[in-house]
């Protein structure tokens, strides 16, 4: 580490300020980041960085039967760019839906039809006719000419008044109407796309495959309702007094200072009719500062279970953990008390992290998928649910408290929530349920690509590999390598350098690199920037002509780094068990000796962990004839 920063001290030319990870190919177009100043080679952000801003302010109404969402909203976005900004680009991610759109998979053909319409559009006071605004894909640009450009540093209100209406097939993803009248709602708002340093306006359409990509905002939405729903949203409920009869307003006050599930309501009740006062509006109003996209969900009919955890011991601060669930669905009574103790395991262990929000809602829809404060979970039946709630739970650090673009790099959103579910999931459960062998099945064939492709480029099996399995097996070799104190210092200080920004993936190894004093570039490269796998095996166990002890050789037969774990028995029955970290690598080796205790012999080798992948473990284990 030090060379490398001593180096850049004395560069000058700007194409050079990416010193730290010289031996890392950087693409020429993220090179422009570092050299315009808005990252930095030491991993940090920039002392030009910059990103956008927007806040929303939404009026949305539900109309069940019809399956209708209307809503109208003032934005106000704020243009830190050093650009002026002739276009403004919206997502309309529900118009994967529309007619012409591409999709990455088959939606049912009766769900195809006009996508998100626009009743009105106003851009500083004036309407925006349909001729200025060019919809592609899941994108809305609207098109301000030169004369109206959004200069640098200047703000702009823009109003839109828009309805869809939500896809009528059950399988539908991320959003669902999982009832008839139950619905998640995602996906449903002209949102501004991101205008970044190192792309420009993010330009990758959804069309059903990858996720989040941000800006971070305000959000005020008042959700009206038809009597009797409920509604449950990213951020902070700001208007429980005016809805709730007092015994469900005190349950509701209770579960927020309390470590006990506490049951705000129950499917009988909420039926019964008594829950809700009777107001002339049955609206909710819900808040959420600095986050990237905002949800909600509602039901006439479900359970809530409610309690909360605290996540700072330093501030004594807490999180509001609630389930939503149909009574009908058997894991979920579990849920809220898993989510609260992943939350807290989040906070104190792994990633170790005060988890960064007010609340956290898991709602039994129909997914496995996650937004800010809010999860949409399938119910998983008899089966535990503990690794998907911590799953999805754990999202909340990426993509969401780190801005991750998902869009191009899955692997730093998906590979770490992998990561913490195996991990958590195992604490919580005393099974080991996680692990990484599975990706020791896909590992070296030929949809097993380098993580540093985009993740746009890739579909199905591609795309999994490398945005679940592969980084899930990077992070757990990572973690073996550096140990858990000087990980945890690694990722203490990439969240507080990126919390609220937009890392990208040199932000990531250069922070790395820097906090831990280690040059880390051998581990990066094999495992995020080549094709390879894994795989050791145990070559011989002999002992040298005159020596006093058994020596095993150890092979690396596959290109990628990973630790070598050894369970050795010896004649008199004694065992030990010798660990090396993937390091032993380091310089190139493909082959690490390994002597064993004095004057002891060998009985039987066997190599492996359930956390280190190997795609041939034939070649694991060895035997005294
Ligand atoms: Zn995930």
């Amino acid at each position: 580490m030090f060379r490398l920063l001593t180096t850049l001290l004395f560069l000058g030319a700007a194409q050079f300020l990416i010193a730290q990870s010289a031996d890392l190919f950087v693409p020429r177009n993220i090179e422009r980041a570092y050299v315009k100043g808005t990252r930095s080679a030491d991993g940090k952000p920039g002392p030009n960085y910059w990103q956008n801003r927007a806040s929303y302010d939404i009026q949305v109404s539900l109309e069940p039967k019809k399956r209708l969402v209307s809503g109208q909203a003032t934005i106000t976005y704020t243009n830190n760019s050093p650009d002026s900004l002739p276009v403004i680009r919206f997502k309309m991610q529900h118009d994967a839906y529309r007619k012409g759109s591409m999709r990455d998979g088959d939606v049912d053909p009766a769900d195809i039809g006009e996508g998100t319409v626009i009743q009105r559009l106003t851009y500083n006071g004036r309407t925006i006719g349909k001729d200025k605004q060019r919809r592609r894909n899941t994108f809305l640009d609207l098109q301000l000419g030169k004369g109206e450009a959004l200069a640098s540093g200047a703000s702009a209100t823009i109003t839109v008044q828009w309805s869809y209406t939500m896809p009528s097939d059950k399988n539908a993803t991320r959003e669902c109407v999982c009832d008839p009248t139950t619905f998640f709602i995602a996906y449903w708002y002209p949102q501004i796309a991101v205008y970044d340093d190192y792309n420009g306006w993010a330009s990758t359409p959804y069309s059903g495959t990858v996720e989040f990509y941000h800006d971070f905002s305000d959000y005020d939405v008042t959700i009206s309702l038809p009597k009797g729903y409920m509604a449950w949203a990213t951020g902070e409920w700001q208007n429980p007094g005016d809805l709730l009869e007092k015994t469900y307003l005190d349950r509701f006050n209770q579960a927020h200072t309390s470590n006990e599930v506490v049951k705000v309501f129950t499917e009988a009740e909420l039926k019964a009719g008594g829950v809700f006062k009777k107001a002339k509006q049955h609206r909710f109003h819900y808040k959420a500062t600095d986050v990237p996209d905002f949800t909600f969900a509602v039901s006439d009919h479900y359970n809530w279970d409610a309690t909360s955890v605290e996540v700072d011991a330093a501030t004594g601060r807490r999180t509001f953990v609630s389930a939503a669930y149909d009574t009908k669905s058997p894991d979920y009574p579990k849920v809220a008390r898993i989510a609260a103790d992943g939350i807290h395991l989040m906070s104190t262990w792994l990633p170790g992290y005060p988890f960064p929000y007010p609340c956290m809602t898991v709602f039994n829809g129909n997914d496995g998928m996650e937004y800010p404060m809010m999860v949409n979970d399938a119910s998983v039946g008899d089966r535990d649910p503990t690794s998907l709630t911590v799953h999805e739970v754990a999202h909340t650090y990426f993509p969401f408290m780190m801005g991750i673009n998902e869009q191009e790099y899955a692997w730093m959103d998906e590979g770490w929530a992998s990561f913490f579910d195996g991990l958590l999931a195992d604490s919580l459960t005393g099974r080991q349920t996680g692990g990484g062998r599975g990706y020791s099945f896909a590992a070296g064939t030929d949809t097993d690509v380098p993580l540093m492709v985009r993740s746009s480029l890739l579909r199905g099996r591609a795309y999994g590999i490398a945005s679940y399995s592969r980084p899930q097996n990077a992070y757990l070799t990572l973690l073996d390598q550096l140990g858990y104190e000087t990980f945890h210092r690694c990722m203490v200080a990439y969240m507080d350098r990126w919390k609220g920004k937009h890392p990208i993936p040199y932000d990531f190894f250069n922070t790395w690199n820097e906090v831990s004093g280690q040059d880390l570039n051998w581990f990066w490269k094999p495992w995020f920037f080549e094709w390879g796998h894994p795989d050791l095996g145990v070559q011989s166990v002999a002992r040298p002509e005159g020596g006093d002890r058994d020596v095993i050789v150890i092979e690396k037969i596959g290109d990628m780094p990973v630790p070598i774990h050894l369970e050795v028995t010896y004649d008199d029955g004694s065992s030990e068990t010798i660990h090396f970290k993937a390091s032993v690598w380091q310089s190139g080796e493909t082959m690490s000796t390994i002597e064993c205790q004095k004057g002891k012999t060998v009985k039987s080798v066997n190599m492996g962990d359930r956390n280190i992948p190997d795609t041939d473990r034939r070649n694991n284990t060895w035997s005294k004839a």
